[in-house]
């Protein structure tokens, strides 16, 4: 049991001229890799003290493995390590592998979170040594003093059933199932991820995107670096979440409400105060405290709305409207949502440097992960050393 945390030890199992298990177009060290970079990315994120045994393809006998481990925050109980690994044997499912020093609640944890998402799951157990059953089978639950370790094994390579196709296509969700569950384990608040991708399809275009995704052009085209409105079938674009700044105030849930009349009342939509609030069903509680969207920036178009009316309401002009939402013409739909104000960001320059993460980076310049994210354009958290970074000032 983790008392009071010192630091968490992401594994990414095997590496180097050891690549674990290989078929089916799946290596083992290059899925724990970029699982557990994955992982590292997120509870740093949160706020969490993480360090990788790697961060790249080297080699680490299990001495050297060891070794990492107890010297990142000391061989304490108070340290967790989560050890990632593809298994091979032609099985089905998730399993997690405790040490025989500890009990079953963090393993139990990750095998609930990862069931969650649609991975089949078999068990929690320990391994003994068969010559000294009072010792652990696995070095990494043996070798590891009094730290917390757990085997994290997401499914079969060698699967007959749909792993191979689910580790592929799903790795990240699984990963993230984890994050979850190490947040539940430590008490501490889960976030969900902010940005969601959306996949082209034909005859998309970026304002039905928007207009579907309650965003704007000018933001998908910020986020994503677009230069022009042109998709290509297939293209992967970065749909951008709820940031704080767009946040208002609270409403308190009374007797009575719904989330359509609240939403009717405060000039939204049901879909947006759900993802405002990580609602994942329209049930609400009575006291709930819910975030309302900015209603000064934003105006969701009603019935018998003009242009012309709705920039007159608001001290603009049609131009401006037109400008600030890079509308193709001067129709409108009703829900669609026009921004009212350019959202103005004064920005600096930054160049990566060594040791350097998007969340280091958040901290000492006041902003976030995401926001970070999405001035850039960046698709993952993974810096290079002097790479230019757009920051808010
Ligand atoms: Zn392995």
């Amino acid at each position: 049991m983790i008392k009071n945390l010192k630091g968490i030890v992401i594994d990414a199992g095997h590496g180097g001229t050891d690549s674990g298990a290989v078929g089916n177009g799946i290596v083992e060290k290059d899925l724990t890799l970029k699982i557990a970079t994955y992982i590292a990315n997120r509870l740093k994120e949160l706020g969490l003290p993480v360090t990788l045994t790697r961060s790249d393809d080297t080699t680490l006998d299990p001495k050297a493995r060891v070794n990492k481990i107890l010297s990142a925050y000391g061989n304490d109980p108070n340290v967790l390590v989560i050890s990632n690994h593809i298994n091979a044997g032609g099985g089905d499912g998730a399993e997690v592998i405790y040490a025989l020093r500890n009990d079953d609640t963090l393993a139990k944890l990750i095998l609930n979170e990862i069931g969650a998402t649609g991975q089949n799951v078999r068990k929690v157990y320990q391994r003994k040594l068969p010559s000294n059953p009072s010792k652990d089978y696995y070095f990494i639950h043996r070798e590891t003093g009094k730290t917390e370790p757990v085997i994290v094994e997401y499914g079969f390579l060698d699967s007959k059933g749909d792993d191979v196709n689910q580790l592929k296509n799903n790795y990240e969700v699984y990963a993230e199932a984890v994050v979850k569950a190490v947040t539940e384990y430590l008490n501490v608040p889960y976030e969900q991820l902010n940005d969601e991708y959306y996949i082209v399809k034909k005859g998309d275009t970026l304002y039905g995107i928007a207009n579907k995704n309650n965003t704007t052009v000018t933001k998908l085209k910020e986020l994503n670096n677009l230069a022009s409105n042109e998709l290509k079938i297939g293209q992967k674009l970065l749909i951008p979440g709820v940031t704080i700044t767009e946040l208002s105030d609270y409403y308190i849930v009374k007797k009575g409400d719904s989330l359509y009349s609240i939403a009717i009342s405060n000039n939204t939509t049901i879909d947006e105060l759900k993802k405002l609030n990580y609602l994942t069903s329209n049930f609400l509680n009575i006291g709930q405290r819910l975030l309302l969207p900015n209603k000064n920036d934003v105006y969701i178009v009603q019935n018998g709305d003009t242009l012309y009316g709705i920039a007159q309401k608001n001290n603009l002009t049609v131009d401006d409207l037109i400008k600030i939402n890079n509308l193709p013409n001067t129709n409108l739909s009703v829900g669609q949502k026009l921004l009212l104000k350019i959202p103005m960001v004064q920005t600096s320059s930054y160049t990566v440097k060594s040791g350097d993460s998007l969340y280091s980076i958040a901290k000492k310049f006041n902003t976030t992960v995401n926001e970070i994210k999405a001035l850039n354009g960046l698709t993952t958290n993974l810096l290079s050393v002097g790479q230019t970074l757009t920051l808010p000032q």
